[in-house]
């Protein structure tokens, strides 16, 4: 499995001040082509960021790391229709009260067959899990991963926070208020200028 580290900078308005790692290859594989590191730089990160609730849980963990100055952690799925990507999330407070947003690819493997590539639409009543992937069929109560929906994978999805999610960021962010030691992803001093 190829390595894979993206970063970015953002400050206490989640502008994004800086990008580095394959962000573009990153973004390009994900489809989103008004991602590129050019389109992002001074945008705010929210506007990159697909349903309400996702926006407002990111929004928890980076005003936690910033208001306690400690690193949060989180593992994540960021899936393309042929292949399954888990990722790990590391926030980490930096100087000047800039966070530095860290996803580091720690495994991949192929849907096999590919699911059905699907699109973002708020109107769309099937909804997909932004940080697991899992997806909740209209009509039904329960989420299905995607490693078992076989060809069920809806083509038009809302985007919105599962009930397992919550809970992993209600602890992460529980852990950056406790001060749970979580080591750094990258050395802030380290980082080109
Ligand atoms: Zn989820």
């Amino acid at each position: 499995m190829k390595f894979m580290q993206v970063y970015a900078v953002v400050d206490s308005e989640y502008r994004v001040l800086w990008v580095g790692g394959e962000w573009d290859e990153f973004a390009l594989n994900g489809g989103a082509n008004s991602a590129t590191s050019n389109a992002v730089l001074s945008t705010s990160v929210m506007s990159h960021i697909a349903g309400s609730e996702t926006r407002a849980e990111t929004a928890r963990m980076v005003d936690a790391v910033l208001k306690h100055k400690r690193t949060l952690r989180l593992e994540y799925r960021c899936d393309s229709p042929s292949v399954a990507r888990k990722f790990q999330m590391t926030i980490q407070p930096m100087k000047d009260d800039r966070a530095l947003m860290v996803h580091d690819l720690r495994d991949a493997w192929h849907f096999s067959p590919p699911l059905n590539r699907w699109h973002y639409d708020p109107a769309a009543r099937d909804v997909k899990c932004s940080f697991c992937g899992d997806v909740r069929l209209d009509g039904e109560a329960e989420w299905t991963s995607c490693d078992d929906i076989g060809d069920r994978h809806p083509t038009h999805v809302n985007y919105e926070v599962c009930s397992t999610c919550v809970v992993s960021i209600d602890r992460a962010v529980e852990e950056v208020l406790l001060g749970t030691d979580v080591t750094a992803a990258l050395d802030e001093d380290k980082l080109p200028r």
